[in-house]
């Protein structure tokens, strides 16, 4: 069965995106469908419990991927890539002349564009390994050049097998990765078969990607804080079943959403809740770091304030086993003004002294629909929201975000692709 894919993700449109009128109208369209949507589905969910923490924002990344219509992207002339839109809804992509493997089509690119030659120099394994910004094997990955030591890839589609994320990330030059493991929506999933972890690190070896910079997204029906003890137990269970799967596949990190205190119960007990699920998840697996995020202050929900990401720290007894994912939009409509050096100073000095830079284990780059301290969890494009590209300037200009994936989570507006390429770019 064919997976669903994303947008324009030939490696091509990189460095010379061609995107006629028509496909930004259709582009233009989705984006509004979306946004229509998410304000009805806000709506909606205003009136329910924020139990299950959702993340409205990655239903349109999900969109973004299943949703396309036909769609040509021209490759140096040579390559058609077209994606069609079958029965089911999921999209289809047919590759007529050219080579699809996006590995060689990159190799190719990096020799014919001028653009591309300051991003990937065919010396890159020279200069990665000068810059230490690859850890362990020095494989095709070296290829790309992660430059200024920034890990910066997207949340890939693993849909028909986990293994095709990997294909995702690397078609979009991503130097770093996110997927979910395995439905964010259900409960339940089939269990994680050999012959999947097989693929799955056969392709993360073939194309260089080490597991520090994959960090996979759990499920949004979990509340490991929840005051319902029915909730709180079926999240426990599914917070081992994820964490196990990050071990069998030799994965290192997983991010969740802390949780939620549903307006029942005070955020105190809620963070010993979630202390509690953690510590009894570490206790069962090994190797693998739980990494928290910190949101929006949406809702009822925990972890918006680095105090209280701080807190679940200050619970979970293996202090080498609990990290933090930073998410930009989070920071800023919980109040970090990153659009200003004031705001974005005040943002790093405050995760340094509340948090520690130590658990920083991954960050998700994400510009604000939202104004600044608006509490709302509403992702845009790198540079088309609130927090502009001069926030996301400091950001890959600063050390401190060397060496973690550095994750984008955005809407359709622009491709992963461009937006990676629009980041490097940044880099002094
Ligand atoms: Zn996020
Ligand atoms: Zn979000």
């Amino acid at each position: 069965m064919p997976r669903p894919r994303k947008q324009a993700t030939a490696a091509d449109a990189v460095f010379e995106p061609r995107i006629t009128r028509g496909q930004k109208r259709l582009a233009k369209e989705r984006e509004d469908k979306i946004t229509n949507g998410r304000n009805k589905q806000s709506k909606k969910s205003k009136q329910l419990c924020a139990e299950h923490n959702d993340h409205p924002e990655d239903t349109v990344n999900k969109t973004k991927r299943s949703n396309s219509k036909t769609k040509v992207i021209k490759k140096e002339q040579k390559t058609k890539v077209i994606k069609k839109e079958n029965t089911t809804g999921v999209t289809q992509r047919t590759v007529k002349k050219g080579k699809e493997n996006p590995v060689k089509v990159r190799k190719e690119q990096s020799s014919i564009s001028s653009k591309s030659e300051k991003l990937v120099a065919n010396e890159g394994i020279v200069k990665v390994k000068k810059e230490g910004a690859v850890k362990g094997e020095v494989t095709e990955m070296a290829g790309f050049l992660a430059k200024g030591g920034k890990f910066v890839g997207a949340h890939t589609s693993a849909a028909g097998g986990l293994w095709n994320a990997v294909s995702d990330a690397v078609e979009i030059k991503a130097r770093a990765f996110a997927l979910f493991l395995k439905s964010q929506r259900q409960w339940n999933a089939k269990p994680l078969e050999e012959d999947v972890i097989t693929k799955f690190q056969s392709a993360l070896k073939e194309h260089g990607f080490h597991p520090d910079f994959i960090l996979p997204h759990g499920s949004y029906l979990l509340n490991c804080g929840s005051p319902k003890a029915e909730t709180l137990q079926k999240s426990r269970d599914a917070l081992l079943d994820e964490v196990q799967r990050c071990q069998r596949l030799g994965l290192n990190r997983y991010n969740f959403h802390p949780g939620s205190t549903c307006g029942e119960i005070s955020v105190e007990k809620c963070l010993d809740l979630i202390g509690e699920s953690i510590n009894g998840v570490l206790e069962k697996t090994s190797g693998v770091t739980v990494v928290v995020e910190n949101m929006s202050c949406q809702g009822n929900t925990v972890g918006g304030k680095f105090e209280e990401l701080k807190g679940i720290i200050d619970r979970v007894n293996d202090k080498s086993r609990i990290g933090v994912c930073l998410d930009t939009c989070h920071a800023f409509a919980a109040g970090f003004d990153l659009s200003t050096a004031d705001g974005y100073k005040k943002m790093m000095d405050d995760f340094e002294e509340i948090v520690g830079f130590e658990y920083l284990k991954g960050v998700h780059l994400n510009d604000s629909k939202g104004k600044v301290g608006c509490h709302l969890d509403r992702h845009e494009n790198i540079g088309k929201g609130f927090i502009g590209l001069e926030g996301f300037r400091r950001v890959m200009n600063d050390p401190r975000f060397e060496q973690v994936p550095l994750i984008l989570e955005t809407p359709p507006g622009l491709t992963d692709a461009e937006e990676i390429d629009l980041l490097y770019a940044m880099i002094d």
